[in-house]
């Protein structure tokens, strides 16, 4: 640990050691979007249930659709037909229609011509053509999502095809977001002398929800001793995470260590080695924890991204809570700092497939600019000099 700090992986790994995932509760499928599975969702039943129709056209028996056939009904998705197949008919069947009691193929309606209320077959037909059988696609009783998976679209129609309508999930965390700082005014609002706006309250809440978080509270506070003292009281009885802005460093008027040290939080690591983000703080009380993050704007969505958000998804009881790497090449060579630095970098693909990261903009701590339009984080390996453009990095995306 040069300086004192600590690496970004020790720093993770000390966070996912207090991450405890917390306890499921059934969550109803239609506001499941974005939860994590607490257990592995099963198929109900076999799916599909009925031997069906994989196209339009007509169900016949394979062996006796040379001539043309009479036709004796029809089947339709969700009105199956009311007669059974013989030899010398067809039934008119529609895509996803149980296929008829005598039926073993289906002629595509483009490979027949219809009269009278006859129809020809003008290609071979093998048995079993265009059917769909029953538990092709998923068999009852089959795992068909594993505990820990974050529910997306897709998962939500895998799990209502596998006859569920209810998912348990874990719960979501609570946060509270406190951000410290006088100089704080509430976004829109005209700015005094020396004052600014405070964006991290509304960042770090937005950050919190995407990371499936539910916002308990999100709060300014005063640079000020017992003000501080009584937010973070009230935040750890509320949140399973608090999360601070500012007011972390050694200042005379940084307030938050004493009081959180005051209000019984045991201090886990003080400050990493990385730029930006170095005051980051995190500590615990029982299974409660707390963050504090640096208050400059690009700080603090950094630190979120690195310690925050792999934090709020192991309380999730996600099966992957740190974002997978990638390597990737510089597109601009890049002055190496004494710490690992974090750039906020846009990614694309040269032509040989390798992947090509440029710095959004430049990546002090206080351009807010360099937030925008990020598709992932490129860590540059403290160092003397310049990383030279076609320099391999790790990236991770957002
Ligand atoms: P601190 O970590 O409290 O020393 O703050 C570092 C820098 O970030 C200072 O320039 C603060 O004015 C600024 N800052 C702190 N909190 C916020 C916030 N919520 N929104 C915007 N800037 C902030
Ligand atoms: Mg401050």
């Amino acid at each position: 640990m040069p300086g004192g700090l600590t690496p970004i992986s020790s720093a993770r790994e000390a966070i996912l050691a207090h991450a405890r995932p917390l306890p499921s509760e059934p969550v109803p499928i239609g506001i499941a979007l974005g939860r994590v599975l607490a257990e592995d969702v099963r198929a109900a039943g076999d799916v599909p249930r009925f031997e069906n129709s994989a196209m339009d056209g007509f169900a016949v028996v394979a062996a006796a659709s040379s001539g043309p056939l009479r036709i004796v009904g029809e089947a339709r998705a969700g009105a199956p037909a009311q007669v059974a197949l013989r030899p010398g008919e067809a039934i008119r069947i529609s895509t996803g229609a149980p296929l008829p009691a005598g039926a073993d193929a289906v002629v595509r309606i483009e490979d027949t011509s219809e009269r009278d209320g006859e129809v020809a077959v003008r290609v071979p037909v093998a048995p079993g053509a265009h059917v769909r059988h029953p538990g092709e696609d998923l068999r009852a009783g089959e795992v068909v999502l594993r505990a820990g998976v974050r529910v997306g679209p897709g998962e939500l129609g895998v799990a209502v095809a596998a006859g569920v309508g209810a998912l348990r999930c874990t719960r979501r965390p609570r946060v509270a977001v406190l951000c410290t700082g006088d100089e704080l005014v509430e976004a829109g609002a005209p700015l005094g002398p020396g004052q600014i706006h405070d964006s991290n309250r509304v960042m770090l809440a937005a950050l919190a929800a995407q990371a499936g978080a539910e916002v308990v509270t999100a709060a300014r506070v005063p640079d000020d001793r017992a003000a501080t003292e009584a937010a973070f009281a009230d935040a750890l009885e509320r949140a399973d995470l608090v999360i601070a802005s500012g007011g972390v460093s050694v200042g005379p008027h940084d307030h938050v260590k004493p009081a959180l040290e005051q209000l019984g939080v045991q201090e886990r690591f003080w400050r990493v080695a990385l730029q930006p983000g170095k005051p980051t703080w995190f500590g615990t009380r029982d299974e409660r924890l707390v963050l504090g993050l640096p208050g400059n704007p690009v700080s603090s969505f950094v630190t979120f991204a690195l310690f925050a958000r792999p934090a709020l998804l192991a309380l999730q009881g996600a099966a992957a809570p740190l974002p997978a790497r990638a390597v990737a090449r510089l597109a601009t060579p890049v002055r190496r700092l004494n710490r690992e630095q974090v750039l906020r970098v846009t990614v694309r693909q040269r032509d040989d497939g390798a992947l090509l990261v440029a710095p959004n903009g430049p990546q002090a701590s206080h351009v807010t600019r360099s937030l925008t339009g990020v598709d992932a984080f490129a860590f540059v390996p403290a160092g003397e000099g310049e990383a030279p453009a076609g320099a391999a990095v790790e990236i991770e995306p957002l």
